[in-house]
Formats: structure tokens, C-alpha cells, sequence
């Protein structure tokens, strides 16, 4: 099997130390392993993703030295391609619509509810039918029924990043308390949500070897029940380190004083972005 993996910045800001980071261990573990490196653009978000941030990563990550196999995939360009997904977890009976707005989820959890997180959305509308659906409707998932229906399967992942290496199994219970009914799909905002998205795009590129930051295992449970309901093969994921800020806060878009385009006009050379994030 041909190691094959992927950088999948969404252009939504400047490159930083952080993702320079995750884009060169990507590659050099590719080159290293005589496989492929490729270079996906995560831009669903249409309201967010801009093409001036997307061309800027490329010429940061190419001012790096790095180079990737293929054509850019860019997911804006197939957003249909996602539908057939949600056709078949809809004919699993696996989606419900919901028109809650996030403050009605708010208000909803801010009752006392015994075992339910924040995040997890409390089940408003989950007695509704899909043909109830109406225009604007979110598509939620039914983690209940998902998680019925996986029973008797493994769904697992092999972890290979330093801090959660080994062999990991998706546990039932913590699945419906801590993720719950996930929005799947939302019309005009976010045509489908980007961890799905993202699944299934590893899928369609042959992605072997999942390499990103620790900010996302905690998606990988639920990525990959997605991907076992739909029978899809699972990668092997490798979670890095993240790089942080000297308050040890983890670096985000909005650091642009972490920028590589900041560096760069400072003078910076490929080299010492490498020695910054202690890869030399
Ligand atoms: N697009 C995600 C991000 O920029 C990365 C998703 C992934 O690598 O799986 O944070």
C-alpha cells in the first residue's frame, strides 16, 4: 500500500507557524515514505473561505519548498458530489431536519439536564420526519439509530501521533453524550458540515495516512463511524503536536503575528520556519 497523505488548510486566514508545521510533517513523511503528498483546499465554508487566502497558501507552502502530487482539490468545486452521502444516510433513516437556531439550543441546554453537555444538541425537533423538511432546515444525524446500526461492527482507528498512539475503539455511550445528533447538512450556510466533508474526501483521494493537528482527534470518533455507516475504509490517523504561542496558548487563524508571510518579509527563510517549530 502506497503511503499517501494530505495537507487540508481551510483558506479562511493567513498560513501560520502552525500550519506550516502540519504541512511539512505531512510532506516529509510522505517523501520519506516514498509516497504521496497532497493538497486539498477545505473551502465549504463559502462565507469564510476567500480565494486571496487560498492563493496565499500556495505560495507560502511552495516558498517552503514543499511540493505536492496532483491537482489541488478544492472542495467548493464538487459540493454536489456530497449529496449521494446524505442520500444514503437519509435512506438509512439515519437524518431528521431541525430548524433550531443556536440560541434555541442555548436556551434548551441552559436548563438543568442532567448528562447533557453543552454541545450536544438536546433532541427538539428529533420526533420530526424528513418529510417534514422545510426550506433552510438543518439535517441532523440520529446518533441513537447510527450507533444501532454500527452494532456488531468494528469501528475503530489505529493512532499513530505520539500522545494517543495505538489502537482505538469507538465507545457507544460516549459517542451519544459527547457529539449526539450532529448537523450533517445546512442549507446556504454550511452546504455540509466540514467534518464530514473532510471524511469523505479522504476517501475519494486515497488518503492512506491522515496527518493534523491534536486540535482535531477529538472529530476522529465520529468521522470515522461516518465513514464505517457508509462502508468506506478507514485511514490510519496520526495526530501531531501543536505548536503554541509563548503563553502556550495553541496558535489560531487569527495570529497573523505567527503569519510565514510575516516571516518571510522579515527575511525568514524556509529554514528557520523549520528550526521554529523544532524540526531541524
Ligand atoms: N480543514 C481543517 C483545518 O484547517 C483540517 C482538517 C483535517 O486536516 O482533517 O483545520
Amino acid at each position: 500500500m502506497t503511503f499517501r497523505t494530505r495537507f487540508a488548510p481551510s483558506p479562511t486566514g493567513p498560513l501560520h507557524l502552525g500550519h506550516a508545521y502540519s504541512a511539512i510533517i505531512a510532506h516529509d513523511m510522505a517523501r520519506a515514505a516514498g509516497g504521496e503528498f497532497l493538497l486539498r483546499m477545505e473551502d465549504t465554508d463559502l462565507q469564510r473561505a476567500k480565494p486571496e487566502w487560498d492563493a496565499a497558501i500556495v505560495e507560502d507552502l511552495t516558498w517552503l519548498g514543499l511540493t505536492w502530487d496532483g491537482p489541488i482539490l478544492r472542495q467548493s468545486e464538487h459540493l454536489t458530489q456530497y449529496d449521494a452521502y446524505l442520500d444514503r444516510f437519509e435512506a438509512m433513516g439515519l437524518l431528521y431536519p431541525c430548524s433550531c437556531s443556536r440560541a434555541d439550543i442555548r436556551a434548551a441546554v441552559s436548563a438543568p439536564q442532567e448528562g447533557v453537555s453543552h454541545d450536544v444538541y438536546p433532541g427538539t425537533c428529533k420526533q420530526r420526519s424528513m418529510a417534514s423538511r422545510k426550506a433552510g432546515d438543518a439535517l441532523r444525524l440520529h446518533m441513537d439509530r447510527a450507533l444501532a446500526q454500527l452494532q456488531g461492527r468494528t469501528v475503530a482507528f489505529q493512532e499513530t501521533g505520539e500522545t494517543y498512539k495505538g489502537q482505538h475503539a469507538i465507545d457507544a455511550d460516549k459517542a451519544l453524550q459527547d457529539i449526539g445528533d450532529v448537523v450533517l447538512s445546512r442549507k446556504g450556510e454550511e452546504i455540509i458540515a466540514y467534518f464530514l466533508a473532510s471524511a469523505l474526501d479522504d476517501v475519494h483521494q486515497g488518503i492512506t495516512h491522515v496527518v493534523r493537528g491534536e486540535d482535531l482527534f477529538d472529530f476522529t470518533p465520529l468521522q470515522v463511524m461516518l465513514l464505517r455507516l457508509l462502508e468506506q475504509p478507514v485511514p490510519v490517523y496520526h495526530h501531531h503536536r501543536l505548536i503554541r504561542d509563548d503563553a502556550g496558548k495553541r496558535l489560531a487563524k487569527r495570529d497573523d503575528a505567527r503569519a510565514i508571510s510575516k516571516y518571510r518579509s522579515e527575511g525568514a527563510t524556509p529554514q528557520d520556519i523549520r528550526r521554529m517549530v523544532g524540526l531541524t
